[in-house]
């Protein structure tokens, strides 16, 4: 191989991956397959896992593979085109008529991957002139759309509607887009969506909800966030642009986007990532139907999912005090231990890995700094004794305080 030059900028690579080392931020990833319900195998280790976002245990669903399996026969595996050109196949044009029956709004787009979705979307709506309006803890697809429409972006702080309303009071653009995860992925919260709705009323906006980890688990049957607001149906409203990932609890890919019918018209004719990407292949749209009658009957699945989430929040109590650990408030399958500092949230995961448990630590820049965390994430694939496992662990590293966990 050619040697770079002394002068080449290439040279500075090594320098900053060794940067990420000493702030202890390098990312590695592991291999992994599915053994039975939460358990995996791990770099080849067996391991119990808290971090699927499968919150219903669908992605192993036999009714779900079934489809998918039947599909590929009839369709084949890849789709070959665009939805514009050859791509849409009869299977998605059925997904998208079920999705938007699901949601009870008039229309839905099926697009083969939530993140090109945001990235995508929020640029067909504004653009250069125009203001957006984004909580500070949104998703990284959603802060990428937002910087690629070349909008004006304010920031208002989490959650934070009093904030939001004087941005939106004191904006002078004509077109504003107010966006906002319906449920946050890293803290596990929920947004005020009749809230926001009422503010986007008094000021002429659009609210764009990405309800990524909501479908299937909020709102009756499952449909989601916007649903469990009573916003859909009779009550659904044409300035409501809903977003939600077909990765998560439906256990399968792709994203989606549900509105008016001239809303998601637009979107059709202008969204990059919907013309110029190949659409997702049949298969995934027929596991998806099947994924959506799953969902609409599975109550009993959401029920074993709440009873694990509040398994866990009470087992987690009597830790908390002594430990100066926090468990954000969250009634949502993202359960959010913060332990602050970096290296002793690393610790804590290694330490959980050395007895057969998988929980992830966030940390910046994924989350603001200071708030390095476990993201135990619950799926109804958990057993009571999962969760006691996990519980009893923390316990564990716990009494051993941060000395030992730093060993
Ligand atoms: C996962 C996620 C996405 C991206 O969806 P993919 O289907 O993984 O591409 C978008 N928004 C939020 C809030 C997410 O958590």
């Amino acid at each position: 191989m050619n040697t770079l030059s002394p002068t080449s900028w290439l040279q500075a690579l090594p320098r900053q991956l060794a940067a990420l080392d000493a702030q202890q931020l390098r990312r590695t990833r592991r291999t992994v397959a599915p053994q039975q319900g939460a358990h995996i195998t791990v770099n080849g280790q067996p391991m119990l896992q808290f971090c699927s976002n499968d919150y219903l245990g669908l992605a192993l669903h036999p009714t779900l593979i079934e489809a998918a399996r039947d599909a590929a026969l009839q369709f084949g595996v890849g789709s070959g085109g665009s939805p514009m050109v050859s791509g849409h196949s009869t299977a998605n044009a059925a997904l998208e008529h079920d999705l938007a029956q699901f949601l009870q709004l008039p229309r839905a787009l099926y697009f083969y991957a939530g993140f090109a979705t945001n990235a995508s979307v929020i640029p067909a709506l504004v653009g250069a002139g125009d203001g957006i309006f984004s909580d500070a803890l949104n998703h990284a697809s959603l802060i990428d759309g937002c910087r690629l429409s070349r909008a004006s972006i304010q920031r208002y702080p989490h959650g934070d509607l009093a904030a939001l309303e004087a941005l939106l009071a004191a904006s002078p653009c004509a077109r504003k887009l107010v966006v906002s995860d319906a449920v946050f992925s890293m803290d596990g919260d929920v947004a005020d969506i009749p809230g926001l709705l009422a503010l986007c009323e008094r000021y002429d906006a659009l609210l764009m909800l990405d309800d990524a980890h909501g479908l299937g688990i909020r709102g009756p049957q499952g449909r989601g966030s916007l649903a469990a607001a009573g916003l859909t149906g009779a009550h659904a409203s044409p300035r409501v642009l809903y977003m939600a990932t077909l990765s998560k609890a439906a256990g399968a890919a792709g994203g989606l986007v549900a509105g008016s019918e001239d809303l998601i018209e637009w979107l059709l004719q202008t969204t990059r990532s919907y013309t110029f990407a190949t659409a997702a292949p049949a298969l995934l749209a027929r596991a998806l139907q099947a994924s959506l009658r799953v969902i609409a009957d599975g109550d009993a699945l959401r029920a074993q999912l709440q009873a694990r989430i509040q398994q866990l929040r009470t087992g987690l109590q009597p830790l908390l005090a002594r430990t100066g650990w926090r468990l954000l408030p969250s009634d949502t399958p993202i359960q959010a231990l913060v332990i602050g500092d970096n290296g002793a949230a690393l610790a804590l995961m290694e330490g959980l890995r050395q007895r057969g448990l998988w929980v992830p630590a966030i940390r910046p820049p994924t989350v603001p700094a200071g708030t390095a965390r476990l993201r135990i994430a619950l799926s109804a694939a958990h057993t009571a004794a999962d969760v006691a496992a996990l519980v009893d662990a923390l316990q564990a590293l716990a009494d051993q305080g941060p000395a030992a966990e730093a060993q």
